[in-house]
């Protein structure tokens, strides 16, 4: 009877919010469309949180709010499909903490409309999740596995958040039966054998994939090499995070592509360090500037903070960078769904901004800018079983640049406003606090 009534006292607010919802007509704007990978000339009619039309001749009259975009471009808004939403890390330990609920306005204050966070404590983010969808909640919308599925001492178990350590087949399918009752939105497990923390054996990941496949929960394997790749693929996960630093064996990309997997490569934070040390100018970006604190830019400036911990990332990212980039681009070349990732959270990551660093990796990796916003805007749309782009029928979340992301990919960071819900976001008031 509770659950009833409480279906109908929320059904009778969404028809009263629907009631009141504006239209909202985008007219003269340059809509880059990722899906097609053309630029149309158009006026864009929103309601109802949906692309309604796209007309070819401004409407003489218009219930509704209208906004003149003329020279701007419109793409879809961005999604970072692999975070730990609890702030940012910085050298010498001087974090940002900033929550999920603060993660969540910086990263649409970047044009981040969507995040995915693999790795939280479990039953703060998930809460915080369902609130959010019932009654709203300032920010991007939060995605969530919850906990990391690893073994005893396994990786994720360092951190010092409670999380779901299974050593068995059994381990495994009871486990995933105990958190599907909490609906996540995906299930994380690592998969990371030749590290040098213990993982799961490859029987436990078999009856971990194949449990969540049972309750239709996706997941996302985190993977040590192309071998654990393999055999996650292999075993039924829907998509590999990360990627490995030796080049990946043809056989697997034809694996990949013939089983439809998604990648999240994370490029960011294999290589996010070595771009901050590398360009003077990264930490002062104005953009970044607004959705982080002076102390935490000014940890990175100061290689007095680097200790070993950072250095050895640098040297690492340093060593690995080429045959990264080559493999994303193989992938890409064979039809592999990949995804825009930043495990933000690690160092050289920001949560919200890095985003614009993982799609301008992506085109330096080889990919097309059109392909970079896909991988951000349309892809992840694809992974969730929704409508993301800026075609009718979408969901109305865009972004609008003061110049062409073709031209240079740099250019989503020239944010002039933000649409979340069918609605114009206040950006100002995303950062109130921070500033
Ligand atoms: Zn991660």
């Amino acid at each position: 009877m509770k659950s009833i009534s409480g279906l109908l006292f929320w059904g009778v607010l969404i028809t009263a919010n629907s009631a009141f919802s504006q239209k909202l007509l985008l007219k003269n704007g340059h809509i880059v469309n990722p899906a097609t990978e053309e630029i149309t000339n158009g006026h864009l009619v929103i309601q109802d949180e949906i692309i309604n039309d796209i007309l070819q001749e401004v409407p003489a009259t218009f219930e509704g709010e209208v906004i003149d975009l003329s020279g701007k471009w419109l793409i879809p808004s961005l999604n970072d499909m692999h975070t730990h939403s609890f702030g940012n890390s910085g050298p010498g330990n001087k974090s940002q903490l900033l929550s999920t609920v603060g993660t969540a306005k910086m990263m649409l204050y970047c044009g981040v409309t969507g995040f995915l966070d693999l790795f939280n404590a479990e039953d703060y983010i998930i809460n915080l999740r369902n609130r959010q969808r019932i009654k709203g909640l300032r920010g991007a919308d939060i995605y969530c596995a919850g906990p990391c599925f690893t073994c005893t001492d396994g990786h994720c178990t360092e951190y010092g958040i409670p999380t779901r350590v299974i050593d068995s087949p059994e381990d495994a399918r009871r486990e995933v039966s105990a958190l599907a009752e909490k609906n996540p939105d995906v299930i994380k497990l690592v998969y990371h054998t030749n590290g040098r923390m213990p993982t799961v054996n490859k029987e436990t990941m078999e009856a971990l994939i194949k449990a969540a496949n049972e309750h239709e929960i996706k997941t996302v394997i985190h993977i040590g090499s192309w071998q654990d790749a393999e055999e996650a693929v292999l075993a039924g996960a829907t998509a590999l995070t990360h990627t490995i630093k030796k080049e990946i064996p043809h056989k697997l990309l034809k694996l990949l592509k013939q089983k439809d997997v998604f990648m999240i490569p994370t490029l960011t934070v294999h290589s996010g360090l070595l771009k901050i040390s590398e360009s003077p100018n990264f930490l002062k970006n104005d953009l970044l500037k607004n959705v982080t604190t002076e102390a935490l830019l000014a940890a990175y400036e100061d290689s007095s903070l680097f200790g070993t911990h950072a250095k050895h990332w640098l040297d690492r990212q340093k060593s690995q960078r080429e045959i990264i980039l080559r493999n994303i681009k193989k992938l890409s070349q064979n039809g592999i769904r990949i995804m825009t990732g930043t495990d933000a959270g690690n160092l050289g990551t920001f949560q919200g901004y890095s985003v614009h660093t993982e799609l301008a990796l992506l085109v330096e990796a080889g990919l097309s800018p059109w392909q970079a916003l896909a991988a951000s805007g349309t892809v992840p749309g694809e992974f969730w079983g929704k409508s993301f782009g800026v075609q009718p029928g979408d969901e109305a979340n865009l972004v609008v640049l003061s110049a062409s992301p073709i031209e240079d990919i740099r250019n989503t960071e020239k944010i002039e406003m933000i649409i979340h819900h069918g609605k114009v976001v206040d950006r100002e008031k995303l950062i109130a606090v921070q500033k």
